[in-house]
């Protein structure tokens, strides 16, 4: 299975973007920004005022509750796509043929606990 923005959501504005939207997306490490937040940050970025406000109070400071409340879903929609990015992230290391014993020391954990989080049916009968 190959890793593909397709689906994906932007992790900082939640939009739904990638291939098959006119919204591109660009990540890293799982997180997707959107050119649109691109776009904003980069501004913010190169305008004083912007920056200086930005220092400021973080956006939750000044949301009402129904603001806060709305973004929960957000918020976890980002955090189950990381989660979906590190499954498929798994899948391109054992398509690669790297052991679950490497996995699991690189997550600091024994070969049968990488295995037990990550793997996919089609590959609980592989041990190696
Ligand atoms: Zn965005």
């Amino acid at each position: 299975m190959a890793i593909t923005r397709a689906g994906k959501i932007c992790s900082f504005c939640g939009e739904p973007g990638g291939p098959g939207t006119d919204l591109p997306l660009i990540g890293g490490l799982g997180a997707q920004v959107c050119a649109r937040c691109v776009d904003d940050f980069h501004a913010t970025l190169h305008d004083e005022q912007r920056l200086a406000a930005a220092r400021g109070a973080s956006p939750w400071d000044t949301m009402d509750e129904a603001e806060l409340v709305a973004t929960l879903p957000m918020i976890l929609a980002s955090a189950e796509q990381n989660t979906a990015f590190a499954r498929e992230w798994v899948d391109l290391l054992r398509s690669r043929n790297v052991s679950w014993a490497q996995i699991g020391r690189a997550l600091g954990v024994s070969r049968q606990a990488a295995w037990e989080r990550f793997a996919r049916k089609g590959d609980r009968t592989a041990s190696a």
